[in-house]
């Protein structure tokens, strides 16, 4: 049995059974992290000589029956701009590069108390801004199926790292797909919660209206138990719902008789490949044999979605970013004459061209000239989209769209042409407007065996019934067993 090959819940049960120990489980993580790291470049920080210490610790414990935690002793990997007490939270920046949080985010405590041992922090793009994870100040992240190939972005490490099973499942953010997106690219599962489900306490600000922190696993049954573990109000997070608590895995019936899945057609047009396109038409065949009722529709706003999403994003980046200034915790110009030019040329060399161009986009919509043309009708068209999907949850329980128009793309192919990159987010972008939960899971291959994601959207706070019918569907393919991550080069 090769253990990093093991979803969450067979290590949970082997270890319950005592057929595997914490310290057998930890090691061969690690070891897999010192095999697989120098061709895949996941990880900013990682931590496996703490984790053998920590898993030693556990074991013990554990030995004793004092082992507090339904996880306790699972290893995870965590998303690079999640506040880490003690352990540097670099955002793959060069602005943070020395940054070591003096505080942990709120699903980092979540995670602790569950005694969940964390391997380390994994690479993304530069402040979560990309889909493609080449804009890390330190490193490019490989896609395990093919190393020639971008793993997405901007969660591209957290992906990269479940699906090289350096680790069993990740944490990611998500605030136009950045969860979603990498998964489809990288062949796991990724889900992005309800606006409001997880705390962003602790989480980097890059869109504070549109983030959201999630999970990364390698199957549907992984991320219900990690959302149950993050999810929950939070004081410290205004925006965080005081919902109650749920237990996300008693909704996984395997069984869609009689679901409504809404097929919306804009998102099956002109952009998506061809190859998706005939993978995402398999399964909706596949749904109906399972016994759902399938209607094509128009969700005739969702061309503007793109627009809108990057005006928001950008204009919010913009605000958020303005505390990187040279002074407080960050990167600062070694050579300055005033004030003035410590920001200046901080600014200047601590932000890489992809969040420059951000900041520059974001401070000109919101400048008072643009104000009204283009942040303002940003917003209302943002009320649009969100009055357009809550019209079409009256009839479907789920929407089915493809998650990303495109497989992983060859590294290098799109980074001299931003628009290009936000293309790649066409299918994701409309759920964080909406602040809808949305969860991507592989559905087959293309034609060079490069995993193909599809994405179900669901209504807010309804993650049940995207969990449920997105493990139906698992259950029905078996992606997993038919399908494993290659390494070519
Ligand atoms: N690729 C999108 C962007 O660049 C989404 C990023 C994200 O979800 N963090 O903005």
């Amino acid at each position: 049995m090769d253990i990093t090959e093991l979803t969450v819940h067979e290590l949970q049960e082997k270890l319950e059974s005592k057929e595997l120990t914490i310290t057998e489980i930890t090691k061969a993580y690690c070891d897999r992290i010192n095999e697989k790291e120098g061709d895949v470049q996941a990880f900013v920080t990682t931590l496996t000589e703490n984790a053998m210490e920590q898993a030693k610790g556990m074991q013990e414990q554990f030995d004793k029956g004092e082992l507090k935690g339904e996880f306790a002793g699972i290893p995870i990997g965590i998303k690079d701009n999640i506040c880490t007490k003690g352990i540097k939270t670099t955002c793959s920046s060069k602005m943070l590069e020395n940054f070591v949080s003096p505080y942990d985010a709120t699903v980092m405590e979540k995670i602790k108390e569950e005694n969940i041992i964390n391997l380390g922090k994994l690479n993304m793009d530069e402040f979560a801004m990309g889909g493609s994870t080449e804009y890390s100040y330190f490193k490019k992240t490989k896609n395990p199926w093919n190393l020639n190939k971008v793993p997405g972005g901007s969660s591209g490490g957290s992906a990269a790292a479940v699906a090289a099973n350096m680790v069993p499942w990740a944490l990611g953010s998500d605030t136009g797909g950045s969860i979603r997106q990498p998964a489809s690219f990288c062949g796991v599962v990724g889900l992005k919660p309800t606006y409001g489900l997880v705390s962003r306490y602790g989480l980097v600000a890059f869109a504070s209206s549109l983030d959201q922190i999630g999970p990364i696993t390698k199957d549907v049954r992984d991320a219900a138990m990690l959302l149950n573990i993050i999810a929950g109000h939070d004081e410290k997070d205004t925006t965080s719902s005081d919902r109650p608590k749920m237990d996300y895995t008693k909704c996984l019936k395997n069984d869609v008789k009689g679901l409504k899945i809404g097929i919306p057609k804009e998102f099956f047009g002109e952009g998506i490949n061809e190859e998706v396109k005939a993978s995402l038409q398999k399964t909706i065949e596949k749904y109906k044999e399972l016994g759902a009722e399938i209607e094509e529709f128009s969700l005739d706003i969702a061309k503007y979605a793109l627009a809108t999403y990057y005006i928001i994003a950008c204009a919010e980046a913009s605000s958020n970013l303005g505390r990187f200034d040279g002074i407080r915790y960050t990167y600062r110009t070694p050579e300055f004459k005033n004030l003035k030019e410590i920001y200046k040329k901080s600014r200047s060399e601590g932000f890489g061209p992809e969040v420059k161009r951000r900041i520059i986009l974001g401070t000109y919509v919101l400048s008072s000239g643009y104000y009204d043309a283009y942040y303002k009708k940003a917003q209302k068209v943002r009320t649009l989209v969100m009055n357009e999907f809550n019209k079409e949850f009256e009839k479907y329980d789920v929407i089915l769209t493809p998650t990303s128009p495109t497989v992983a793309f060859d590294i290098g192919s799109k980074t001299n042409n931003p628009l290009e990159m936000y293309l790649a987010d066409i299918c994701t972008v409309s759920v964080n407007i909406a602040g809808l939960p949305g969860i991507s899971i592989p559905c087959g291959v293309d034609k060079e065996g490069m995993p193909i994601g599809m994405q179900l959207i669901g209504n807010k706070f309804c993650e049940e019934t995207i969990l449920n019918a997105a493990y139906t569907l698992e259950q029905a393919i078996n992606f997993r067993q038919n399908y494993q991550p290659q390494f070519r080069k």
